[in-house]
């Protein structure tokens, strides 16, 4: 698990949270990957994880599914309807992480 200390942020140089878990390709929506999923490419705009920077934590939110225990990201103006991981599409079994 992360250590929400431990994300680099610098308040002297004001320098743009961001979380090392994730990544951010060039797509304006669904642009939010895992560096720990399985896809080291987006198969939408062929960015290669190696060269992308780590997502911005303004950027998204992190949503549990109750249903399958899995973590996903969901950008902020792009609503994930359903879990992508088991496909559950039911509000009630799913709720966004503290950080
Ligand atoms: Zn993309
Ligand atoms: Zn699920």
């Amino acid at each position: 698990m992360l250590n929400r200390d431990e994300t680099g942020y610098d308040s002297t140089t004001e320098q743009t949270l961001v979380d090392p878990n994730y990544w951010m390709c060039e797509c304006t929506t669904q642009f939010i990957h895992s560096r720990h999923g399985y896809e080291d490419v987006c198969e939408r705009c062929g960015a290669l994880e190696e060269d992308y920077p780590d997502a911005r934590l303004a950027d998204f939110q992190e949503v549990h599914c109750r249903a399958c225990e899995h973590v996903y990201a969901e950008a902020h103006d792009d609503p994930v309807k359903r879990c992508p991981n088991c496909h559950n599409d039911d509000p009630e079994q799913t709720v966004y992480l503290q950080r």
